[in-house]
């Protein structure tokens, strides 16, 4: 099987945690990174096939993720959840966001109550994972230089639109802010992601729309 490659080309055990693959690759690409002065054609392609390593491992533990996620996820409510909460407006304070909400206070706290909002994941590119930069071949020879990402535009993220599932516990209505942790916005080369607060007004009647 392919994974076990993977795994010995980022010098770790099979059934490593994601934890340990993307600690392998950190120190992989330090000790190997184009980019640093002195490198070898060794050592390059040391790096390229860790980086292969790590995004096909990654997105193999993604895959797992998803599949996780499709089967234990609760069966969406009956009524249409945009009945129960209106969207009045978004602003980021750094990495957090935050969402000021209507939802309605009676409904929320019989059943509870979905909240989806719009959302812009905002993830490291997978192309360079995060570094901006990335190898491009020279002609048919095995040689490599650094180059900008052509999917990130030198960025080190990219952006997808989304949506996010929010369920209301009962034990939250009437609370004036509600913070789910690192549900907010990446960023890439700390690896630090933000929160996502919700600060919602209960109303017994949602306002008409304008
Ligand atoms: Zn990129």
């Amino acid at each position: 099987m392919q994974l076990n490659t993977y795994h010995q080309d980022l010098n770790l055990p099979e059934g490593a945690s994601i934890a340990d693959i993307k600690a392998a690759f950190r120190q992989m690409a330090k000790s190997y990174h184009p980019d640093a002065a002195g490198r070898t054609s060794a050592d390059v392609e040391k790096f390229i096939k860790a980086q292969t390593a790590y995004q096909q491992l990654m997105k193999t533990a993604a895959a797992h993720n998803r599949a996780r996620r499709a089967t234990v996820a609760p069966a969406p409510p009956a009524s249409s959840p945009a009945a129960n909460w209106r969207f009045v407006s978004s602003r980021e304070v750094g990495l957090d966001i935050y969402y000021r909400l209507y939802i309605l206070k009676p409904e929320a706290a019989g059943a509870g109550c979905q909240v989806t909002l719009p959302w812009q994941a905002r993830e490291a590119c997978p192309r360079c994972l995060g570094q901006g930069r990335t190898l491009a071949r020279l002609g048919q020879n095995s040689i490599y230089r650094p180059a900008t990402c052509p999917r990130c535009q030198g960025q080190g993220t990219i952006t997808r639109e989304s949506r996010l599932e929010v369920s209301l516990t009962p034990e939250m209505v009437g609370r004036d802010k509600i913070r789910l942790r690192r549900a907010g916005l990446y960023h890439p080369s700390t690896a630090q992601r933000g929160d996502l607060i919700l600060e919602p007004t209960w109303v017994s009647q949602l306002p008409r729309q304008n």
